[in-house]
């Protein structure tokens, strides 16, 4: 069997695959054994017992429902190491996992205030993307809570100033229902007027009108928007557009958004001429890493090769690397399949 055999048939070996991971939360993909290391190291009173009685926590009825445990998680993170740690663990796990290049949020507006600086969290943050360049491309994005008022937003803009150097885009998470995406234009026309391009989570749970609100933000991406596939014309507007959707199908599973992912409109999408990529959200909660969600979805959805192949190939395109890059990646992913 050839290696690219070897790669696409049952079971499907989604590890060697090339991939990317554009739609990632750093605080996501601490693992609950990391979780109570960190709350041991720090004396942070818990409310599980232990690591598995967490995981049994998450089964979650809603995105709500996972941001209260997942904020609770947050609160271990309290030094330097431990940022420094949390960000090297994922960076080794993805790069593990095939991922050769990954674009993660990171909120500092969930940690500023408390016992640690903002450039305390960063240095480490930058600290251990640095030291695993050689591994794994990674770029960060700015991100802001849409559940606090876009001042808030626009204050956290202006602390990452040193930083801006470092920061490939700006994106925006939290709650959607209730949260539109146009209620933070201010925010979003500051970061197109610095430079940066720009990312909304929207149509996860919200509807497509929150897809069409991005639209109007003028978004470079648009992360989940799953709603979309209700709305023909807004299909159409995408898929002319190539405004790229990063899904997360086993997100999706966990927090309801789909019963099955045999529902996961990806597919669909797909042969619309959408942009869709295969992304991994919190992996540490929804217990799915990149491999794991591009394996799911493709049993379930029974992708072809090439399916699979352009899956592939819109990673790159959605990605914010540099067209050089982008041309030395398409050709990689090729030889690979
Ligand atoms: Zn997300």
């Amino acid at each position: 069997m050839s290696g690219s055999d070897s790669l696409l048939k049952p079971p499907c070996d989604f590890v060697k695959l090339p991939k990317t991971d554009l739609h990632v939360h750093l605080e996501g993909t601490l693992e609950p054994e990391m979780l109570f290391r960190l709350a041991d190291r720090n004396h942070i009173p818990l409310p599980w017992k232990n690591p598995e009685m967490l995981r049994e926590a998450c089964r979650f009825r809603d995105l709500s429902a996972f941001l209260a445990i997942y904020y609770k998680g947050c609160e271990v993170l309290v030094t330097e190491q431990d940022f420094y740690d949390l960000a090297r663990a994922y960076l080794e796990r993805a790069a593990a996992d095939g991922v050769f290049h990954t674009e993660f949020f990171f909120n500092p507006q969930v940690f500023c205030g408390k016992t640690i600086s903002l450039s305390g969290i960063l240095r480490a943050v930058f600290s251990a993307m640095d030291d695993m360049r050689d591994r794994i491309s990674c770029l960060y994005l700015g991100t802001v809570m849409r559940t606090r008022p876009v001042e808030d937003a626009l204050r956290t803009l202006d602390e990452l100033a040193p930083w801006y150097d470092r920061i490939a885009a700006f994106g925006m998470g939290g709650a959607e229902l209730g949260n539109p995406p146009l209620r933070f234009k201010r925010y979003f026309d500051a970061c197109r007027e610095r430079g940066f391009r720009i990312c909304v989570h929207a149509g996860e749970e919200g509807p497509a009108e929150y897809v069409r609100e991005a639209l109007e933000l003028r978004v470079d991406r648009i992360d989940h928007g799953n709603a979309a596939v209700h709305d023909p014309d807004l299909m159409r507007i995408l898929a002319e557009k190539r405004i790229p959707l990063t899904m997360c199908p086993i997100s999706n599973l966990r927090l309801n958004v789909v019963r099955d992912l045999a529902e996961h409109p990806l597919k669909r999408m797909l042969e619309h001429g959408l942009c869709v990529t295969i992304n991994s959200d919190d992996p540490a909660y929804f217990l799915g890493y990149a491999g794991d969600n591009w394996s799911a979805v493709s049993r379930a959805l029974g992708l072809t090769r090439s399916e699979i192949l352009q899956l592939a190939l819109n990673g790159v395109e959605a990605s914010f690397l540099p067209e050089a890059q982008k041309r030395m990646w398409r050709d990689r992913i090729r030889t690979a399949l």
